[in-house]
């Protein structure tokens, strides 16, 4: 059998994440640095190197940004709450949040208008997730597991409706979204789905290369849900599968035996950093390099005003 690096197409920068960065680099363009940004701009660290070493700066808390600053909200997306303290700050904000995160919140808050309690699955800690759980805190309920319905109460359930993180894993939100039908049949879904299709698309593509590989490094950083969620989905199909901020991080032990090796790379990770793992597999000799998967995709946002 031929040594082979399947690549896996979809993969790396989606739409909202060259939309964010995009905005820093414009930004810092138009007004000169220092331009401040809530949060990494998206959860990739060469990124937010690269970013920092042309201007930007990355804050968690807007008390560190001087008043009167230029501010960008990451990608990921702010609560109600960041917006107020920018305005009370003087803040001339720049939103970079990516327009199929913004979808979320605005349900968010129309199903809280409605009198719905809202069910958001999601990791607890992701930051989309303070951002979407702050735009109706008194009506949200943030669930990880199927384990987590079980304590669920509700004031009426027939008001009720579940939204997702963008990010998450299919497979497993089908789960806990089948689970959540079942203790709350009159639960209702937004018409269209909230995992966005970047973060599908790259799923699929593993999901179809997976029988054919023998190990998949998928290209991220550990804080990026999308990439982790690639890994997941490998792994759940038997493939050994690690996630790598970049070539220098493959543990050259993990190739041994292998024929088909595949590669792929979260929604913010820079195709560069793939081109350089295939590089070194191919000095491994791993000679034959393939795309397998459903091709690049066509999807553009509008830009945010700078
Ligand atoms: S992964 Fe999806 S939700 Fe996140 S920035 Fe990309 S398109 Fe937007």
């Amino acid at each position: 059998m031929a040594k082979q690096i399947i690549m896996a197409s979809p993969r790396g920068f989606c739409a909202g994440v060259e939309r964010a960065i995009w905005a820093v680099e414009k930004a810092i363009e138009a007004y000169g640095k220092p331009v401040y940004v809530k949060h990494q701009i998206v959860h990739n660290t060469h990124v937010v190197k690269a970013l920092e070493e042309k201007g930007a700066v990355f804050v968690e808390s807007l008390e560190e940004v001087p008043e009167g600053s230029r501010l960008i909200f990451s990608a990921h997306g702010v609560p109600p709450k960041a917006r107020e303290e920018a305005e009370a700050r003087k803040l001339k904000v720049i939103d970079a949040t990516c327009p199929l995160v913004t979808k979320v919140h605005m349900e968010a808050r129309r199903y809280a208008k409605e009198g719905c309690s809202i069910i958001l699955v999601g990791h607890k800690d992701h930051v989309e997730i303070e951002g979407t759980a702050g735009e109706a805190p008194e009506a949200t309920q943030v669930i990880e597991t199927e384990e987590d319905i079980q304590t669920l109460t509700v004031p009426d359930e027939s008001k009720m409706v579940c939204l997702t993180q963008t990010t998450l894993s299919m497979d497993d939100t089908r789960k806990v979204t089948d689970a959540l039908k079942k203790r709350f049949p009159k639960i209702i879904f937004p018409p269209k789905e909230d995992i966005c299709y970047a973060t599908q698309n790259r799923q699929n593509a593993v999901k179809q290369i997976s029988g054919k590989i023998d190990i998949l490094l998928v290209i991220g950083s550990k804080q990026s849900s999308n990439s982790n969620r690639l890994v997941d989905v490998a792994r759940e199909k038997g493939v050994k599968a690690y996630l790598i901020n970049d070539v220098t991080e493959i543990k050259r032990e993990w190739l041994n035996g292998v024929e088909k090796a595949g590669l792929s790379s979260g929604a913010s990770a820079p195709e560069h950093l793939v081109k350089q793992a295939a590089e070194y597999l191919r000095k491994l000799g791993i000679s034959e390099v393939v795309e397998e998967g459903n091709g690049p995709e066509n999807i553009k946002f509008v830009m945010p005003k700078i």
